[in-house]
């Protein structure tokens, strides 16, 4: 048969069935493991009790945290200049750059404009680096328990999870043995989230140049995702990963997002640090055309960038630290007295996991049902671990109002005491990092410990 002819042919047989648009492979592969888990669990409140939802880590929905208003002023100023309703370039305006190439030059890692790639929000900028370090059939290395967009993001496009572990009794570092057994030649790179969601730990410089020393033998780019870049508690240091090393690879994924407590504004940058030129031009073109993608983030946000980063927002992010911190300090308080339970303090960022010591309760089999029972009961809805690949654990956000906080934790105490059947400890059970109680090892000397790089 002609070409013309076969063509028509299953025109017609086209025309004749129903008709149904699948959706791309690509779409079919893209899966959010936490809407996933959630949207299977029964998830019924108890009619007599207001809900206290600890779940979502967005640090505006209670109403007590919100931008620096001078943040707010900078953002107003540049709508209402008319100056900012075209295109930019697709990595952003010059201006733009500069700032935030300024905002993070450290000693050891200064930056200029054109290592500044601006996207929207930090997820777009993960989304570009995966995009441009990993091809499909590679591996993504990246932690667990770690924040479930990266596995969405790399398997979306064909790229392989492998987990290396965070151990919860050494303040959630990286098991460097397990990360090392985890790559192969077909690795294209290494994630790191400090501080971390779903821990709130906040890494010390001696671990992140021991992960860069890894890294560099294993000859692997890091991509660090750094969005709560500074968000860490009074006496407590954050020390950005490339400006610990002057030979190995990083692109840095930041924004204003946590810190600013704007993830409405959807503000995020990818730094590129090259201190040997081992990404040479060719990673820069690769991130500056992937940016062509989307031409490029939000130019109202762009405009009042410089204005927003030069201001040092000294008493807004004194504030919003040492609050996160008093709530830090109450949750773990209160949960710590209760049986069963295992808080680990946070360092940093908005969010604390707790480990749950699943032998105690005979009825409930896994944290899912923990999470279920708890709303059922008394309408306190938690993360499953799970969610971040960490059965056994629960994440609950620190963001909520103290009066709220401490309401949750008293229910979360009602709740264990009505379930709780202590058994006598069992070797299968001790050999499970699930069941296994620990000491949390004291921080060295936050302040004194960390030298400055
Ligand atoms: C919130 C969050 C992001 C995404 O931030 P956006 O700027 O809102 O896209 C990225 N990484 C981690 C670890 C986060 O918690």
């Amino acid at each position: 048969m002609p070409a013309a002819a076969v063509a028509a042919a299953s025109a017609s047989a086209r025309a004749a069935a129903p008709w149904g648009v699948p959706a791309s492979a690509t779409a079919r592969r893209t899966v959010n493991p936490i809407r996933a888990l959630v949207d299977g669990l029964a998830l019924e409140p108890n009619p007599d009790k207001p809900v206290i939802a600890l779940s979502i880590g967005d640090p505006t929905i209670f109403g007590n945290f919100g931008p620096p208003p001078e943040a707010v002023a900078a953002v107003r100023e540049s709508l209402d200049s008319g100056r900012y309703n075209g295109y930019a370039p697709c990595a952003g305006y010059k201006e733009a750059r500069e700032a935030v190439a300024n905002y993070v030059s450290y000693p050891n890692a200064e930056v200029e404009f054109k290592d500044v790639v601006l996207c929207s929000g930090c997820s777009s900028a993960l989304e570009m680096c995966i995009t441009a370090l990993c091809d499909p059939g590679q591996n993504l290395l990246v932690p667990r328990p770690g924040f479930a967009l990266y596995r969405t993001l790399a398997e979306s496009i064909g790229v392989h999870i492998r987990s290396y572990n965070l151990m919860p009794e050494r303040g959630w570092e990286a098991d460097l043995r397990h990360l090392e057994q985890q790559a192969d030649a077909r690795t294209a790179a290494l994630l790191i989230n400090n501080p971390s969601n779903p821990c709130g730990s906040v890494w010390r410089p001696q671990h992140l140049r021991d992960l860069l020393q890894l890294a560099r033998r294993l000859r692997l780019p890091v991509i660090a995702d750094e969005i709560y870049e500074h968000l860490v508690f009074p006496g407590e240091r954050f020390v950005p990963m490339a400006s610990l090393t002057s030979e190995v690879p990083i692109l840095s994924c930041g924004g204003l997002t946590k810190r600013f407590m704007v993830p409405g504004w959807r503000m995020g940058w990818i730094v590129i640090h090259d201190p040997i030129g081992a990404f040479s031009d060719e990673i820069r073109k690769a991130l500056n055309m992937l940016s062509q993608r989307t031409i490029g983030s939000n130019t109202i946000v762009q405009g009042a960038l410089p204005a927003i980063l030069e201001n040092k927002h000294k008493t807004f992010f004194e504030d919003t630290s040492r609050t996160l911190q008093e709530h830090a300090a109450l949750v773990f308080g209160l949960l710590s007295r209760i049986e069963g339970l295992r808080p680990v303090m946070p360092q940093g960022a908005m969010y604390m996991m707790v480990g749950l010591r699943l032998q105690d309760f005979p009825a409930i089999a896994c944290e899912l049902t923990f999470v279920e029972r708890l709303m059922a009961e008394e309408s306190v809805f938690l993360l499953p671990g799970q969610c971040f690949d960490f059965p056994g654990y629960v994440r609950l956000v620190l963001t909520a109002p103290p009066e709220q906080l401490r309401e949750a934790c008293e229910r979360i105490a009602a709740f264990c005491l009505r379930h709780r059947q202590p058994q006598p400890a069992t070797a299968s059970a001790a050999a499970d990092h699930v069941g296994l109680p620990f000491v949390q090892e004291p921080r060295a000397a936050a302040a004194g410990g960390y030298g400055n790089p």
